[in-house]
């Protein structure tokens, strides 16, 4: 008989943050590594969807929202921040100035959600961090201080260095939204 443990629960997750710091990336990497998934398509937003399998039968599906950096779809993104549990803002720790972004994205976030959103910051690109290296983890920790935001992660989708924990925070957050 169905108990309430086999409701299929689903949360939206937006991947925010400039070009070509490795949103794209760090889905495709997140995504593949398991089982369960699907593609669409729409214009300058794509998303991707996972099922993942928790602990005492419960089942929870991942709809994570990658959006385009191009002007042209700015105006789009909005109603996607607005419609998501989660936003996952990245910048690259090699370019400061994507580091320097987050205040404009996390303004975003904070616009359409205020304080009631999840906010994992996600510094990708740790493969380069011997010799590129721009952002500390200091300058992380002061804005995260900052904006209240408790997740924070240096990732490579290249070297394929904790994108792991990437579900994990995630896993965590849901646990709570459950
Ligand atoms: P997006 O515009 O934020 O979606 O960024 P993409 O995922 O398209 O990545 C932009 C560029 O950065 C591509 O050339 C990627 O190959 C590269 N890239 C992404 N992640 C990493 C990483 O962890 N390390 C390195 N070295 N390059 C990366
Ligand atoms: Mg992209």
């Amino acid at each position: 008989s169905p108990d309430k443990s086999n409701i299929l629960r689903k949360y939206k997750i937006v991947f925010l943050g400039d070009q070509s710091v490795g949103k794209t990336s760090l889905i495709t990497r997140f995504m593949y590594d398991t089982f369960d998934e699907t593609y669409a398509a729409t214009i300058g937003i794509d998303f991707l969807s996972k099922t993942m399998y928790l602990e005492e039968g419960k089942t929870i599906r991942l709809q994570l929202w990658d959006t385009a950096g191009q002007e042209r779809f700015r105006s789009l993104i909005p109603s996607y921040i607005r419609d998501s549990h989660v936003a996952v803002i990245c910048y690259d720790i090699t370019n400061k100035k994507s580091f320097l972004n987050l205040d404009k994205w996390i303004k975003d976030v904070k616009l359409e959600r205020g304080d009631d959103v999840i906010i994992v910051l996600v510094g990708n690109k740790s493969d380069l961090a011997n010799d590129k290296r721009q952002v500390s983890v200091e300058d992380v920790e002061q804005l995260h201080n900052k904006i209240g935001s408790k997740f924070f992660i240096e990732t490579s989708t290249k070297a394929n260095h904790n994108i792991v924990m990437m579900p994990m925070i995630m896993l965590m957050q849901s646990q709570k939204l459950l």
